[in-house]
């Protein structure tokens, strides 16, 4: 058996996800070239570096793509959709 609303599960499950907002450090490292990415998650890995430390350093490069203190501190503790949710 198949119909039309076979697809119901996947359609309402892309939808879902789309509500929700993509995170911002993910957003900055996409707009990256390959390279600059890599340098930028390498920092991000580093304990010694604050978030505030970052946003400002991406700050001056970037000017408003950079993403806030509060989204870079969400993306380290792994509490966006980076590592949430669906992909
Ligand atoms: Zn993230």
């Amino acid at each position: 058996m198949s119909s039309e609303w076979d697809d119901l599960e996947a359609e309402a499950r892309a939808a879902t996800e789309d509500r929700g907002q993509r995170c911002a450090v993910d957003v900055f490292l996409s707009s990256l070239l390959p390279y600059d990415a890599d340098i930028v998650r390498g920092v991000l890995a580093n304990p010694g570096i604050s978030n505030t430390g970052l946003h400002r350093a991406f700050r001056k490069r970037a000017g408003d793509a950079a993403p806030s203190a509060w989204s870079i501190g969400r993306h380290r503790r792994e509490d966006c959709r980076c590592t949430k949710g669906a992909r």
